[in-house]
């Protein structure tokens, strides 16, 4: 039988309305995940490599396009200033 969408019920309970947020079914799959495609679904979840380079200021290792950490220098000038106690 044909029905129109909107009036389409997948549960077997009615929904409590078009704008409800109450759903009575949930999706399901419907195969178990196999352990090759679960781990063919991982093979992208590896954290890449970040790279590192020298401050070229104070030498310390920092985060390319970063200002640095260690004394607060940014191209070639000093943009983040460094208190007694840290510095
Ligand atoms: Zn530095």
């Amino acid at each position: 039988m044909l029905r129109p969408v909107f009036l389409a019920n997948k549960g077997p309970f009615p929904r409590q309305g078009l704008l409800s947020r109450e759903y009575t079914t949930m999706a399901v799959p419907k195969k178990k995940t196999s352990k090759s495609r679960r781990n063919m679904r991982r093979a992208h979840h590896a954290l890449p490599n970040v790279s590192g380079i020298e401050c070229p200021n104070c030498g310390e290792q920092k985060l390319p396009h970063h200002v640095c950490g260690s004394c607060g220098h940014y191209d070639g000038r000093e943009v983040v200033a460094q208190s007694e106690a840290s510095a």
